[in-house]
């Protein structure tokens, strides 16, 4: 229901997990986050409240990275229990996805993977975009081309947020049918669901359109089609009052 990505210099622990705070108005019934740390991932997530998820952090501390991403999930698909929260992640667990929305065509997706060996560990239909990023990314190492070959297979509606651990200081995110606004601060990016997430950080933001992929990194932002073609990008200044 709520989506947030960062990258840049500042524990993307914390602007993660702030930034999910500021989307709870809008319901969820589980909550988690991935973090890019020492050459790995690391992950948490948790069924309830965002208070359940900190405290699950308190118990087993996540390595402190500078590149994250974090979700609150309204179940679609699956019920609300920890398996099937977001970030889903590989078998390898190098890649972690998290999507609003409904991947409609999931179950021939699940179908194709567990014939080519995925175990797939949760109900939901998101969890077929994480086996699916592992296995482009390592024929192009490059997340941001792995996440458009995805997405042309999808059907439905999604905002997908990726990061991998052979791309520490890159996020990646996508979306059909369901938004996604990136906001570009000096020397960091954010990627959320609403505005409200980074409002905080800056008030310089880039609406995504229609089936387009966004690559975050620290110096800059860029925009291509789900075809690979560059797409131009209309930045805005945020001026609505964040105190509401
Ligand atoms: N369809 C996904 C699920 O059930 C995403 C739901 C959401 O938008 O939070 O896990």
């Amino acid at each position: 229901c709520g989506i947030v990505g960062y990258v840049g210099s500042q524990s993307a622990l914390e602007i993660v997990t702030a930034g999910l705070k500021r989307l709870e108005y809008r319901g969820y019934d589980s909550a988690g986050v991935a973090v890019l740390a020492d050459g790995g991932l690391a992950a948490a997530k948790k069924a309830g409240k965002l208070l359940n998820l900190e405290k699950e952090l308190v118990d087993r501390p996540l390595p402190t990275g500078t590149t994250g991403i974090g979700h609150t999930r309204w179940a679609t698909h699956g019920g609300p229990t920890d398996a099937n929260a977001h970030p889903h992640l590989d078998n390898a667990g190098r890649v972690a996805v998290v999507h609003n929305g409904i991947i409609e065509n999931f179950a021939a997706l699940r179908t194709e993977l567990a014939e080519r060996g995925h175990e797939l560990a949760s109900e939901t239909d998101t969890e077929v975009v994480a086996h699916l990023l592992a296995e482009e990314f390592s024929s192009c190492a490059d997340l941001a081309e792995a996440m458009r070959l995805v997405c042309r297979r999808l059907e439905g509606a999604f905002t997908l947020v990726a990061v991998h651990a052979d791309e520490p200081d890159v996020v990646v995110g996508a979306r059909r049918n369901s938004p996604l606004v990136v906001g570009v601060g000096e020397g960091e990016a954010f990627l959320a669901s609403d505005v409200a997430a980074f409002i905080d950080h800056t008030r310089s933001a880039i609406e995504l359109g229609q089936d387009q992929v966004v690559e975050l990194r620290r110096d800059g932002v860029t925009v291509t089609g789900f075809d690979g073609r560059a797409a131009d990008v209309r930045p805005y200044h945020v001026d609505w009052d964040a105190s509401a």
